[in-house]
């Protein structure tokens, strides 16, 4: 049932696998505070603890929050350093995940992709033009009624079939790689249970990225700020000199932000500040906004500036208020991996040459987000980000090219051999 044809993984096994994973409704909640903060995520983790066994991986371990580690032994007789691929078997919230109907399109011909005729959901490459990158590859969408959760149970078909694969032929050579899939990553929270140390590999990747080719090891630096404006409410008729409307208060502070630096104003190494919640009545005005950049630096004085506005209206409204009318909270969430990789930036030539060496183009770029790397890189696991093929995320317009899902399975296999091979004295 699993044969490989000229050490090609097969296409029809991929495709069996990832569909298993995304009929298994595993959304994730920003309001429960348990890990998994679904339990239906159980259904989907405790399958794939049965499967890693199956396949033949060593010390599967599964704990109390679900996270899986498991193992696969060298089989070199030299010091290897230690790998580890991860990814995540959560999906988004911001679109349901239940009742998946995977539609594999087969020989895409680059026209319109009907999901779904009822509901008159096209799937089109004149507003999604990535998808004539694929033409006359085989394409598995949603029917539009649900996401597809590519995002990121392709990197987990891609890991589970990779590490068959090295499994069922050994003659390829490779060190002792570590395998992790955790729960909870697209509500920020997937590397929070990480234990790094029971993990125990020198670097990991995780395979989350999008298009074939991608290679990330950059993220934001990032912050989230909230700000409490006080106000004062007085009869309108009877207000001057009286009334301190929070809201106009609030709106002062905004305009008081540079202009231009907006995620849709911004790209590449840009960064910004985004206003993306803003309440208030006459006596209080609640607004949060995060602070983006890449640079630490410009980071850093992103923040400042936000206290330097806090600063000015607290002094001008000094007398008439009698104590600080604005009250601002910043709490750092994650930082840029860059300065955990360089220092080690091997692990990225590494996957830059393994794709090289499969006729893959390498797109490394700066991710205008965060990964779960970020965050592990930060806690002493280097953990850069590889694509794992599915493009438009969190959505039904969410579709993945199997060849794209292939090629990110030899891209692991690619990397456990160079690593096994190339000079290891660089660890
Ligand atoms: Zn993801």
């Amino acid at each position: 049932m699993f044969i490989f044809a000229s050490k090609q993984i097969k296409m029809q096994h991929i495709i069996d696998r990832f569909i298993s994973y995304v009929t298994i409704d595993t959304e994730s909640d920003h309001k429960s505070e348990s890990t998994p903060s679904t339990a239906k995520q159980w259904d989907l983790a405790n399958k794939l603890v049965e499967e890693l066994k199956a396949i033949g991986m060593q010390d599967v371990t599964i704990d109390e929050k679900s996270y899986i580690m498991a193992t696969l032994p060298s089989n070199v007789t030299q010091e290897v350093p230690v790998i580890g691929f991860i990814s995540h078997f959560d999906t988004s919230p911001d679109f349901t995940g239940a009742n998946v109907k995977p539609q594999i399109v087969s020989n895409y011909d680059g026209k319109d992709i009907v999901l779904n005729a009822e509901k008159n959901i096209v799937l089109s490459p004149s507003y999604f033009k990535d998808l004539l990158l694929y033409k006359g590859q085989t394409l598995i969408t949603t029917d539009g009624t649900t996401l597809l959760g590519a995002d990121d149970k392709a990197g987990i078909t891609e890991i589970v079939t990779a590490m068959e694969f090295l499994i069922n032929n050994p003659e390829i050579k490779h060190g002792k790689i570590r395998v992790g899939f955790t729960p909870d990553e697209e509500i920020g929270r997937g590397a929070h249970h990480f234990d790094v140390e029971k993990f125990g590999a020198d670097w990991a990747y995780t395979m989350d990225g999008s298009q074939i080719g991608e290679l990330e090891y950059e993220n934001f630096n990032a912050a989230g700020a909230k700000i409490t404006f006080k106000g004062k409410s007085v009869h309108p008729g009877y207000a001057k000199g009286k009334m301190i409307n929070s809201m106009l208060i609030a709106n002062a502070f905004i305009n008081e932000l540079p202009a231009g630096e907006t995620p849709e104003e911004t790209k590449g190494y840009e960064g910004f500040f985004h206003v993306h919640h803003l309440t208030g009545s006459i006596e209080e005005t609640v607004l949060e906004l995060i602070i983006r950049d890449h640079n630490k630096k410009k980071f850093e004085k992103r923040k400042e500036l936000i206290e330097k506005i806090t600063r000015k209206i607290n002094k001008k409204f000094a007398k008439q208020f009698g104590e600080d009318i604005v009250i601002t909270e910043i709490k750092d969430q994650y930082y840029n991996m860059k300065e955990k990789v360089l220092p080690v930036k091997h692990i990225v030539d590494i996957a830059e040459k393994a794709m090289k060496e499969i006729g893959i183009k390498p797109l490394i770029k700066p991710i205008r987000g965060g990964t779960d790397g970020s965050q592990l890189s930060y806690k002493g696991l280097p953990c850069p980000n590889i694509f794992a093929g599915g493009h438009n995320f969190h959505g039904k317009y969410e579709y993945v090219p199997v060849e794209s899902m292939q090629k990110a399975v030899e891209v692991i296999v690619k990397i456990a051999q160079l690593t096994a091979t190339e000079d290891s004295s660089k660890k």
